[in-house]
């Protein structure tokens, strides 16, 4: 561990989950016919004049308002002037302006809070957030004819939400990362899929001697597409900044990239030949004025963010915050504890089975928890059964593979298998002396006090019933026969 104490905040991008684009009606699409979704308006053609997408700024103040930000009613539109082989106009509308007067994002001065191992809450500071546009995309699949342009990206949405410098580690930039990744899949603005692009982060970082010296020189890593791609690059990035320090080599302010074969951050461009991107106004688009109405009926329709949700669950079915953690991660997973555990006698243990039992066999499926054939209801019915002792655990494990497999309600397999639990005592004693008469030795031992064998009758009585003995009961006659 390095001896330095790093400051980092991050800048991540979404793209907002609209139908059509942020200045025309072209429809957003991926994995279609290159070039299908353009027009003149996002081939930057002249005389086309942009239209904003109400949806689109309807889900930035949405995104404002659940990362608690305050929202600028009066929202304008910058153009950032670059060359670049997938951006046909020579230029992308967004939300930054050079002086105060004109910089105006569409909200800023927010916070979210992580949950630290300690147990303790963190706030980290949410700068701005600012919509723009997104540029095209050049293939190069290595055919005769060379690379290709596919502009069916190009004038799609975006959100960039920087953050506050207030991350002490790369441990700590994963926690925030994901809490905005929860945010932007609860309130339902993006995908946030990383493996598909549509959310990318990059990362600034410093490191100083001591938790209150003066920032550090900075590098910015460049679109981490993974949660482990930021920690390690970061990592990375502290370790090449302390061997530096340590040898009095002056840092340079630069923008690099994570080479994730080789480990390592490598430059690709330094602070001297920083792009000048002469931003001005943007001429083809009004002020984005929202009525503060809007802006409150927008609050109203909010749903129960993770924080809160986590909170319910803790307070409500009585888990544990690690299981309420763990469970609220993913959106869809939440709703289907949530839909399972109003029925559910024992929502705790519901909780269990979902976490090292159901959470484990969706990982490996393609489609996720919707996929899965077992209903919540269902899984609540199969705990409730366990409650009942109408089956036990271990038989519980059977139904369940059988429910995932097939879809059938616990009841039905039970019925269909004859597997529910034996719990009438004059049956279990019977089974008992059936084994003890076979393992004369053993039970003398047994008697004679020698404890540890007591699991190796009760095995076997599991074993000769077909794992439908009610063990409490097994147990019972066991140390009763004993003593006799
Ligand atoms: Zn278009």
């Amino acid at each position: 561990m390095s001896k330095y104490f790093p400051v980092i905040g991050l800048e991540i991008h979404c793209q907002l989950a609209t139908e059509t684009k942020l200045f025309c009606d072209c429809k957003v699409e991926v994995n279609t016919l290159a070039n299908k979704n353009v027009c003149e308006g996002c081939l930057g053609m002249p005389g086309a004049l942009p239209v904003p997408n109400k949806k689109a700024v309807e889900y930035a103040i949405r995104l404002g308002l659940a990362l608690n930000c305050e929202i600028d009613s009066k929202a304008m539109w910058a153009r950032k002037n670059y060359f670049y082989p997938d951006l046909p106009s020579g230029y992308q509308v967004t939300q930054i302006g050079l002086i105060p007067e004109l910089d105006h994002p569409i909200a800023k001065k927010g916070w979210i809070e992580i949950e630290l191992d300690d147990g303790k809450t963190k706030r980290v500071g949410i700068t701005r957030i600012h919509m723009e546009e997104d540029a095209g995309k050049l293939v190069h699949d290595l055919s005769p004819e060379g690379s290709h342009f596919d502009a069916n990206r190009c004038g799609t949405p975006l959100c960039e939400i920087v953050t506050e410098p207030d991350i002490r580690s790369p441990q700590e930039a994963v926690l925030v990362l994901q809490k905005i990744k929860q945010i932007l899949e609860y309130t339902g603005v993006s995908n946030a899929n990383m493996e598909n692009g549509n959310m990318r982060c990059d990362g600034n970082i410093s490191i100083r001697p001591s938790e209150d010296a003066p920032f550090g020189v900075r590098s910015e890593i460049k679109n981490l597409n993974s949660f482990s791609n930021l920690e390690k690059a970061l990592e990375t990035e502290i370790l090449y900044q302390s061997i530096a320090l340590d040898a009095k080599q002056p840092l340079e302010q630069c923008t690099k990239r994570y080479d994730v074969v080789k480990n390592k951050t490598v430059v690709i461009r330094s602070k001297e030949d920083a792009l000048d991107y002469k931003y001005f106004p943007e001429p083809n688009t009004a002020r984005l004025i929202t009525d503060p109405k809007c802006i409150e009926e927008i609050r109203n329709t909010l749903p129960e963010l993770p924080d809160a949700r986590r909170k319910r669950f803790i307070d409500s079915f009585d888990i544990t915050a690690y299981d309420a953690h763990v469970l609220t991660i993913e959106k869809e997973v939440s709703e289907w504890f949530d839909e399972a555990a109003t029925k559910c006698k024992n929502p705790k243990i519901l909780a269990n089975w979902i976490i090292s039992e159901l959470l484990r066999e969706v990982k490996d499926l393609d489609g996720g928890l919707s996929s899965v054939k077992m209903t919540p209801i269902d899984l609540a019915n199969l705990v409730n059964l366990i409650e009942d002792k109408t089956i036990s655990g271990k038989i519980a494990k059977t139904v369940f593979a059988e429910m995932l497999e097939t879809g059938k309600t616990p009841d039905t397999i039970i019925q269909e298998k004859g597997l529910v639990q034996i719990s009438d005592p004059v049956a279990i004693e019977a089974m008992v002396r059936e084994v003890i008469a076979a393992n004369q030795v053993q039970f003398e031992e047994f008697k004679s006090g020698k404890a540890s064998i007591k699991g190796f009758f009760v095995g076997q009585i599991m074993r000769a019933s077909g794992g439908k003995a009610n063990p409490g009961i097994v147990n019972q006659i066991l140390d009763k026969i004993a003593k006799e």
